[in-house]
């Protein structure tokens, strides 16, 4: 059973509730990753490297236009073209145009979520270019039809049983759990396409902006290939994927693999500042920059500009008690968890049902605490609620309900006959389940149909209260009569 990312929220929610197989998957890879993190952390002063990362992400977005300007003169100066895409379609258009000029017949790509967000691999196939993922997660998602489903691990969600069958359907391997193998048969096909390739089309996990200089963290080496073997390379970023220095970079690179894989750093970092020269041994002939808004200058307008301080680390992911449980697919969006429930409404994005993202949330606060850039998702999550109920944005029954609590809350005698209903209600719906409540009716079934809901204490709060100052007063009572008689 898979998740149609297109299909409307809820139903999304529920396929990934109901796949067991999923939730397998996803309980394996985010336990593993939430405890690398941990100690990778725990091994040094975390929370300085953490404080000193939002510092420079704070400079970073104050200054935009300024490093911007810096890193396009930069470039340019190196001998790299640099282009500005309002949005994404624009972003598409020209990565194309540069590839029918190129006269280009294969792309290879390395992981880039930004290109995911703007569907390019779809437009270049349309226009006849062969596109060959080559980062081993993606290459297993792009054999199986799928979209990535965490920001750095894009095949979370399946087990190594799923991947085999892929293999066996895909590349007509013969059945094997040995992920050395299966490794081995992508290496073999992969060096392939590299080798054939005439465009290399990459991400940027962070520029240097007094460089001009783009970087790829990977652990795979397929960075350095695709942005060193073809002809001509592109890298697509977001504007806010910048950082001032040379300093700021490495400070962020430790920040980006500490939180994401728990690597004190990861085991290539690619960086490339212009084409090829005459004395290089090898290098593209063009190197192509474009640099994207697609909604990101709208998010600092409105008030959002926090989120763009995010690394991409995925660890607010996998610290999340929501994503764990559904998955990416079922947040619909190219980016998932507490940050895709943040940024996916605010981008220029077609995800299905985006409104309903940013309840998608217990605001527990765990992404908060697991952030290298102490980003306040929570907060923001609440902000984006609130601003739906400022725009009148929220279902009629969502709007009485709450009226009827607020006028609940308010009153007394309200409040003590509501409660006395739900405890009577409540304590006689878990007596027919034998425990917690497994059945209300509507409209109080959209919460059981995916979990259960704990009956009311029998005796309410106010009344224990009662009880204890009464037993006091006998007490009390009693003692000063037995003093009297002595
Ligand atoms: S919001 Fe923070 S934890 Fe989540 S991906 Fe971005 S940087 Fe990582």
């Amino acid at each position: 059973m898979s998740v149609d990312i297109h299909a409307p929220y809820k139903e999304r929610v529920d396929t990934a509730l109901h796949d067991k197989h999923l939730r397998i998957a996803l309980d394996r890879a985010t336990s593993r990753m939430k405890t690398q993190r941990a100690d990778a952390m725990a091994a040094i002063d975390g929370e300085r490297l953490r404080t000193q990362v939002r510092k420079m992400k704070s400079y970073v977005l104050r200054n935009l236009p300024d490093l911007l300007e810096t890193l396009e003169s930069n470039l340019t100066a190196n001998g790299a073209h640099v282009h500005w895409a309002a949005d994404g379609e624009e972003a598409d258009r020209i990565i194309l145009d540069i590839a029918r000029q190129a006269n280009v017949q294969k792309a290879v790509k390395a992981k880039s979520m930004t290109s995911e967000e703007i569907h390019l691999n779809g437009v270049l196939q349309q226009a006849g270019i062969k596109v060959v993922e080559t980062d081993l997660g993606e290459y297993i998602i792009q054999l199986a039809d799928e979209p990535p489903s965490h920001i750095i691990a894009p095949v979370i969600h399946k087990r190594i049983e799923d991947i085999s069958q892929v293999f066996q359907r895909e590349l007509d391997m013969p059945p094997t759990m040995d992920p050395s193998a299966m490794t081995g048969a992508a290496r073999q096909i992969l060096r392939r396409e590299f080798l054939s390739a005439d465009l290399g089309i990459s991400g940027c996990n962070f520029a240097i902006a007094e460089t001009g200089t783009i970087c790829i963290v990977t652990n795979e080496g397929n960075g350095r290939m695709v942005s060193s073997m073809p002809r001509v390379y592109i890298a697509v970023m977001g504007i806010e994927k910048l950082v001032p220095t040379v300093e700021d970079a490495f400070l962020q690179y430790q920040a980006l693999c500490r939180s994401a894989t728990g690597q004190q750093c990861s085991v290539y970092l690619s960086m490339t500042s212009g084409p090829r020269r005459a004395d290089h041994p090898d290098g593209p002939e063009e190197f192509h920059v474009v640099l994207m808004d697609n909604g990101r200058l709208n998010m600092l307008a409105r008030g959002y500009g926090e989120a763009l301080m995010c690394v991409r680390c995925g660890a607010c992911l996998n610290a999340c008690p929501v994503y764990r449980e559904i998955g990416g697919h079922a947040y619909g969006s190219t980016y998932s968890g507490p940050i895709g429930a943040v940024i996916s409404p605010l981008l220029n994005t077609d995800v299905t049902d985006a409104d309903k993202l940013p309840h998608a949330s217990s605001l527990c606060g765990a992404c908060r605490d697991a952030c290298p850039v102490k980003i306040d998702l929570p907060r923001l999550l609440l902000n984006e609620r609130a601003d739906q109920v400022a725009e009148g944005d929220t279902a009629w029954f969502d709007r009485q309900a709450i009226r009827a609590f607020a006028d609940t809350m308010k009153s007394p005698g309200r409040y003590a006959a509501a409660a006395s209903f739900a405890r009577t209600g409540s304590n006689l719906l878990a007596g027919m389940s034998g425990g917690n409540i497994t059945f209300m009716p509507p409209p109080f079934s959209a919460w059981t149909q995916s979990r259960d809901f704990p009956p009311f204490a029998k005796k309410s709060f106010r009344r224990q209260w009662r009880e204890r100052q009464e037993r006091r007063k006998r007490i009390g009572n009693e003692g000063q009569r037995s003093k009297i008689e002595d």
